[in-house]
């Protein structure tokens, strides 16, 4: 056995016997049902083998995860035009805080907090209908991932309309500064099933691949974003993933990581791996208690750090 198949082994087990495991997610049914029990991890190395243990082909809901996708595909859409409506400091708040939005005049801190990820729905909304917009998401991630068989949740989507009064709140917010281009509900039509994509770990790090390529496809050799745009979005992960718990992620692993109320993390580690985790019980920040101890462990057992020093070519 390999030493990455060992180390994700021995940590796949140490988590089954973890007893500080967060608190699930309760504002929707179909979160609350999520036993805290499951614990999945998928690494795939940059030379394209896949280590596995735990639940890693069981399906989650990836949540905010998704914000990562479907930034990628806005900027592939309008560029550095989606800049001028959305910025790019953490926010230091939470994922779903409404207080910056009035000082700065309807402009989120970034993409990954949720009045950010409304903005970017925004802009893949445009000329299209809700359920293209869906579709153009779900698509690029099949592609990403290489699966067709990802699928979106529509009960999960139900489920954020019917409690989404906060988001509902953010996205009136800022159409009032004309940040947001289309009705609401349509805006958060997509926001909604975007955050509703079910992946497993092993799915979600593979469609992780082209940001530890510096944004090509390895599946394809095609490139998906430019490699500037790839660092890009691995500095802003890094930065803003975990929302007011960003510094704390990245001081524990030292990698750049997308959470999601779910339980799941994506994390790159450039050039290396592309990892996800998921244990469905959350910290106080909402992000995946054992998800994050998982990675630490990772990293200090495999030396993976962005800030790995690497021979000058
Ligand atoms: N659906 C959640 C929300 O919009 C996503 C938040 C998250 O994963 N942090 O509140």
């Amino acid at each position: 056995m390999s030493d990455i198949a060992a180390i994700v082994a021995e940590i796949a087990a140490e988590m089954r016997e973890a007893t500080e495991r967060g608190q699930v997610a309760d504002y929707i049914p179909p979160l609350a049902c999520i036993s805290p029990d499951r614990f999945g991890m998928a690494v795939v190395t940059a030379q394209g083998e896949v280590f596995t243990a735990g639940d890693a082909e069981e399906p989650f809901s990836i949540q905010s995860i998704s914000k990562v996708f479907s930034l990628t595909l806005a900027l592939g859409a309008v560029g550095d035009a989606l800049w001028r409506r959305v910025g790019r400091e953490p926010s230091g708040s939470a994922f779903n805080s409404i207080v910056q939005l009035e000082s700065e005049h309807g402009i989120p801190r970034n993409p990954f907090i949720n009045a950010g990820a409304i903005v970017v729905a925004d802009v893949l909304l445009s000329g299209h209908e809700p359920r293209e917009a869906i579709g153009s998401i779900l698509h690029f991630v099949r592609a990403l991932a290489g699966d067709e068989s990802v699928i979106i949740d529509e009960r999960v989507a139900n489920a954020e309309r019917e409690t989404g009064f906060r988001n509902f709140a953010l996205a009136n917010y800022m159409r009032a500064f004309g940040n947001i281009r289309h009705p609401v509900e349509r805006t958060l039509g997509v926001y909604f099933h975007q955050c509703a994509l079910a992946m497993s770990c092993r799915q979600l790090a593979m469609a992780g691949r082209f940001l530890m390529h510096d944004g090509r496809n390895p599946a394809t050799g095609l490139s998906v974003v430019s490699p500037r745009r790839a660092r890009r979005i691995n500095a802003l992960m890094m930065l803003c993933g975990h929302y007011d718990n960003s510094g704390e992620f990245a001081f524990r692993t030292g990698l750049a990581g997308k959470s999601g109320v779910g339980g799941g993390i994506l994390a790159v580690a450039p050039g290396i791996a592309s990892i996800a985790v998921w244990s469905p019980g959350l910290n106080d920040k909402g992000n995946s208690q054992l998800g994050a101890l998982a990675l630490e462990r990772l990293t200090q057992r495999t030396g993976w750090s962005v800030f790995q020093p690497r021979p000058v070519a």
